[in-house]
């Protein structure tokens, strides 16, 4: 073993806690520790922070970390501190007399890691201070915010390739969990990249369970799902309105829910009480628009409900991924209908962005309704969206655990079609599918619609029957809504190859099945052999140290620290500091609490 390797391993013990590195860390310390600039590319929880903390560490120097978020800066150092090195966050929170503390401590070399802000890297003034520093590495974390065109962008990081310039010497890291291919490009472009070797692995969450379901009455599907799996929990509702956020928020607390609201629309203050609730206490669950996300690393969000469709893949993905951090078992979960489709293809649709623009937004709704609608595995469909190959089906996803038939939709989609042409694409689903199935209401009759050759064609489905093929016409386009007129369907193109015959169509056979029947609950959290009680008592302890500190829970202890320790049941000291996760300033200071309680357990 190279001697940088050793080192690096005592660190990751004695530091941090951890016995072994997770693949590819140890490949990317070693080359980082030998002077090399690297490219890391990890899915979110993958353990991207200790690429470059524990080089940090290693090397001579202060390892410089560029961050886009205050919120995210803090919290790493904040864990950093606990496990006793020395870090400190430089940004526009703090007041002048500490900043500047922390630039003397910078230039003395009294600092293993410092992160700052990328407008305040390139500031003359920093730089100053940096020329006084030796730097053991710099590393840019949230790479992608150089990105243009992904939701992140930040204009300041566009900057950060001058520093290969100013500090040829120093090794440079670029770290991210956006996987697809223009955001990489554009990162290893404009951070001048280009010779750094490139690291990642599988973006694969396999414990992130993937169910996608159909509305159907959305408030009590997500309180059934909160209640009956995630009774305490801590999660995220993802709305697309702020006045949905507010509404959800407020009828959850109702129901008994530890709910709070999150959007751009509230004023700071409130959002930052909300969200240091969410971060610091446990069961808290975040009703939110994407303004709420990122910057967000609590490890033991254990459930992310989308109660209205995100934007793309990319998007799913992104959101979905901020359960389950700490690798433990966790939820992505939603619903979504019909209306929901028309909706958001029309806001694309009337958008002021400019026709480019708007193709390539609705090419990736497609995609993500493809996903939404697919019948087979959708962690194989969603793996496949990014390049990537998964040759078994997970086991881990709704269409997996409970399979989808699928049927010959064609004559189908043809009488619906047909149905809405001869009507002079003038009415809404309800309309279209009472003259399906033939029900004779008052405007059927006021209408003369009981007349038409199509009325009461399709009497081989029910209302939720033909619900289901209108939904997944309107997500194929074969058929669409138009939501400035009152929803009215209307042709596309691509109804007219269907009319015609020259298009075969295939329907998913799930009517509302999936509303109604939702899956068994999740596998238990806790390893086999250990006492839902004692880990409680567990948790209540970190609770109790986590409010004395003002720290986060998770950064005294993680859940599976808190598991492995329950199932271990330490008694001494020794076999306390075995524990992953306990490193050496952890031991002593928190040992003797744990040992204590745990003796009495
Ligand atoms: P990312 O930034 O890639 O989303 P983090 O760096 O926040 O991920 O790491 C996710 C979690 O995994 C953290 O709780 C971290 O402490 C833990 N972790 C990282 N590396 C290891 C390791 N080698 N062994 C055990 N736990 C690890
Ligand atoms: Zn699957």
């Amino acid at each position: 073993m190279s001697d940088v390797l050793h080192k690096a391993r005592r660190v990751l013990k004695d530091v941090f806690g951890y016995d072994e590195f997770r693949l590819p860390q140890e490949e990317i310390v070693e080359h980082v520790c030998g002077g090399g600039d690297a490219f890391v590319l990890l899915p979110t929880g993958g353990g991207k922070s200790l690429c470059f903390q524990i080089p940090a560490l290693v090397r001579e120097g202060t390892g410089l970390v560029v961050s886009p978020l205050i919120a995210l800066m803090d919290d790493q150092v904040a864990a950093l501190r606990e496990n006793g090195v020395r870090a400190a966050a430089i940004h526009s929170g703090l007041d002048a007399k500490t900043s500047w503390r922390y630039e003397r401590e910078l230039e003395e070399g009294k600092l293993d890691l410092v992160y700052v802000a990328p407008e305040r890297v390139l500031s003359e003034r920093f730089q100053e201070v940096l020329k006084r520093t030796t730097l053991s590495v710099i590393a840019i974390d949230e790479a992608h915010c150089v990105s243009q065109w992904g939701h992140d962008f930040r204009p300041e990081y566009v900057q950060l390739g001058q520093l290969v310039d100013i500090f040829p010497d120093v090794p440079r890291m670029a770290l991210t969990a956006t996987a697809d291919a223009p955001t990489r490009a554009e990162i290893v472009e404009k951070l001048k990249l280009g010779d750094a070797k490139v690291f990642t692995r599988s973006f694969n969450r396999p414990n992130i369970r993937l169910r996608i379901g159909i509305k159907d009455e959305p408030r009590k599907q997500l309180l059934r799902f909160l209640k009956d799996e995630h009774r305490g929990d801590s999660g995220i509702v993802y709305r697309m309105s702020r006045a949905e956020v507010e509404k959800t928020a407020e009828w959850l607390a109702k129901e008994g829910i530890r709910a709070l609201p999150y959007h751009a629309g509230m004023n700071a203050a409130d959002r930052k009480r909300n969200q240091e609730t969410f971060i610091k206490d446990e069961g808290v669950v975040m009703v939110a628009t994407i303004a709420f996300g990122m910057g967000i690393d609590k490890p033991d969000v254990r459930f992310v409900a989308h109660l209205d469709l995100p934007k793309s893949v990319e998007a799913y993905v992104q959101e979905t991924g901020r359960a389950g951090r700490d690798g433990l078992a966790s939820d992505a979960w939603m619903v979504y209908g019909l209306q929901d489709i028309a909706l958001v293809r029309s806001m694309i649709q009337n958008s002021e962005a400019p026709e480019e623009r708007k193709r390539v937004e609705l090419q990736k709704l497609n995609s993500l309704l493809g996903l939404c609608e697919t019948a087979t595995c959708r962690r194989q469909a969603l793996l496949s969206y990014f390049g990537e190959i998964l040759s078994e089906p997970c086991d881990n996803c709704d269409t997996c655990q409970d399979p989808v038939k699928t049927f010959d939709g064609t004559q189908a989609a043809q009488k619906a079609l047909s149905a809405v042409a001869r009507t002079g694409q003038f009415f809404g689903v309800a309309h279209t599918i009472d003259i399906l199935t033939g029900n004779e209401t008052d405007k059927i009759r006021q209408n003369g619609h009981d007349k038409l050759p199509t009325f009461g064609v399709g009497k081989e489905f029910d209302k939720s029957g033909w619900n289901a093929v209108l939904r997944q016409m309107v997500a194929m386009d074969l058929v669409g809504v138009d939501m400035a007129r009152y929803g009215r369907l209307v042709l596309t193109q691509s109804s007219w190859d269907v009319l015609r015959g020259n298009r075969k169509v295939e329907f998913r056979s799930d009517a509302i099945r999936t509303a109604k029947k939702e899956k068994k609950k999740l596998p238990v959290v806790l390893g086999s052999g250990v006492s839902d009680a004692v880990f409680q008592k567990l948790r209540a302890l970190r609770m109790e140290i986590a409010k004395e500190q003002g720290l986060p829970p998770y950064v005294v202890f993680s859940d599976r620290t808190l598991q492995e320790m329950a199932s271990s049941h330490p008694r001494t000291e020794v076999e306390f500091s075995q524990i992953s996760g306990v490193g050496g300033v952890k031991a002593s200071r928190y040992g003797p609490r744990f040992l204590e309680l745990l003796r009495t357990l």
